[in-house]
C-alpha cells in the first residue's frame, strides 16, 4: 500500500507543477527486481486513487526486463531477481544494471 501511496504523492505534487485537474492514465514502469507484485499494485493503486483527481484513472504498467553486467564475462546478462548468478558462466559477480525501477513513466492528464 504505502508504494501506492507514495504514487499518488507524486500525482498530487505533480498537479501543483502542471496544472492539471485529472488524470486519465498513469504508465508505470516496474522492473522485476523492485519486489513488486502488479495484480497488488493494480488493486490498491484503485485504493489511493478513489476520490482524488487520478479516480477512475487507468494504470499501464510497462514491465521493464532485469538486468545484470557480469564481471566474469565482461557482459550484460539477464536476470530476474537480484541475487540470481549469471546464466552465462553462474557468477554471483553481478551488478544490476536494470530492473530495480518503479517509476511513473508518463501520465496522461486534461
Ligand atoms: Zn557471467
Amino acid at each position: 500500500m504505502s508504494i501506492c501511496e507514495g504514487i499518488m504523492q507524486v500525482l498530487e505534487e505533480q498537479s501543483r507543477v502542471q496544472h492539471y485537474q485529472r488524470i486519465r492514465t498513469v504508465w508505470l514502469e516496474v522492473g522485476p527486481l523492485a519486489m513488486v507484485e502488479t495484480d497488488a499494485l493494480r488493486f490498491c493503486f484503485e485504493a489511493v486513487t478513489r476520490n482524488t483527481l487520478a479516480d477512475q484513472a487507468r494504470l499501464e504498467i510497462i514491465e521493464r526486463p532485469g538486468e545484470a553486467w557480469c564481471l566474469q564475462c565482461a557482459q550484460t546478462v539477464p536476470i530476474h531477481n537480484r541475487y540470481d548468478a549469471c546464466t552465462q558462466c553462474g557468477s554471483y559477480q553481478l551488478q544490476v544494471t536494470q530492473g530495480d525501477e518503479l517509476r511513473i513513466k508518463e501520465l496522461e492528464v486534461e
